[in-house]
């Protein structure tokens, strides 16, 4: 028989509703939950958190190790999304991967909003066509959803262009609090929508102008690593495309080469499983260059920016 949240110590109706209604609908999730954000979302003590997620453990199926062909079973049920450069897919060996989160991270005007529309466009492209056919969702933080532009991008790949624009729901986030929010309860519209791409454009913009002190740094890094890691679960159970822009700051320690690094240090860097490095060129010419990937090579190419959108 199925254990529900119910059949769990310390969690009575009210309790059980309160985390339902923040998604934390299901044994696992409450395993995996840290006592802090359940106590706050169940209105118990921290104390009582402790003890309804050791509860939780025991019941879930958490901590076995897969065998590497176990996981190569589930890796099987990854789905490329194409960026509408070939050679950007080529370097991305196919395309944008389902179950992980990729990065796009280069100054201002360096096209990182546009390869998020072109996406959310390809999104529904049929899947011979390099698409998911499915609905998207993008998080927009810095205001930069342009319908007009979907239009343009939709019309060149011969898709219609008012079916692709209901397909694409925009959320703006207004601080990094809401963004968060935002994410987890993207759970709750893909029970409503075929959801096979998040969108965060951009995912640090808030978090850097409102944690600027050194001493609110370990601050930020905290809600961003959770923020990362819902993106993460959504990409995992949804077998959808996480991708995500972030801005550069230039290193004042590096007097040599390039200095721009990206906002979010190690957290992002290690959450996110492909980042690309995205360059002005000459016109709409831009250079990307793929960094710090598990399993495939680091190299770079040109990609185009133009009316009609990205691509060779
Ligand atoms: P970022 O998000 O990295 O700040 P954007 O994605 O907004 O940068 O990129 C802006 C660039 O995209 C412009 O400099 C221009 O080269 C290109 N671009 C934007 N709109 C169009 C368009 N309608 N036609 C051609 N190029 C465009
Ligand atoms: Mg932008």
């Amino acid at each position: 028989e199925k254990i529900t949240i119910e059949d769990l110590p310390g969690v009575g109706e009210a309790t059980a509703e309160k985390l339902r209604e923040n998604g934390y609908d299901d044994i696992m999730t409450l395993a995996v939950a840290s006592p802090k954000d359940l106590s706050e979302i169940g209105g118990i003590a921290e104390g009582a958190a402790v003890k309804i997620i050791a509860a939780a453990r025991k019941y879930a199926d958490v901590g076995n190790f897969e065998t590497g062909e176990e996981i190569l079973e589930r890796r099987k049920s990854i789905k490329k999304l194409t960026t509408g450069s070939k050679n950007l897919d080529d370097l991305l060996g196919g395309g944008l991967e389902t179950q992980s989160i990729t990065e796009f991270f280069g100054e201002f005007g360096s096209g990182k909003t546009q390869i998020m529309l072109q996406l959310a466009v390809n999104s529904t492209l049929p899947e011979e066509n390099g698409g998911f056919d499915s609905d998207v969702l993008i998080i927009d933080t810095e205001n930069t959803f342009r319908p007009e532009r979907i239009i343009q991008m939709s019309k060149y790949k011969g898709l219609d262009p008012d079916t692709v624009l209901k397909r694409i729901h925009v959320a703006r986030a207004y601080n990094s609090h809401h963004q968060i929010l935002l994410a987890e309860k993207a759970a709750d519209l893909s029970k409503e929508f075929d959801i096979k791409l998040l969108l965060v454009d951009s995912l640090t913009s808030h978090f850097r102008s409102e944690y600027m002190g050194r001493g609110s740094l370990a601050e930020r890094q905290q809600l961003l690593n959770r923020h990362m890691h819902d993106l993460l679960k959504f990409g995992t159970i949804n077998n959808a495309v996480i991708a995500v822009t972030n801005q550069v700051s230039a290193r004042p320690d590096i007097f040599f080469g390039d200095p721009m690094t990206p906002i979010g240090g190690n957290i992002v860097g290690h959450t996110a499983t492909f980042r690309i490095y995205l360059r002005k060129s000459k016109g709409g010419k831009r250079i990307a260059r793929l960094i710090d990937s598990p399993y495939l090579p680091e190299g770079e190419t040109v990609i185009q920016l133009s009316e009609d959108g990205i691509m060779d």
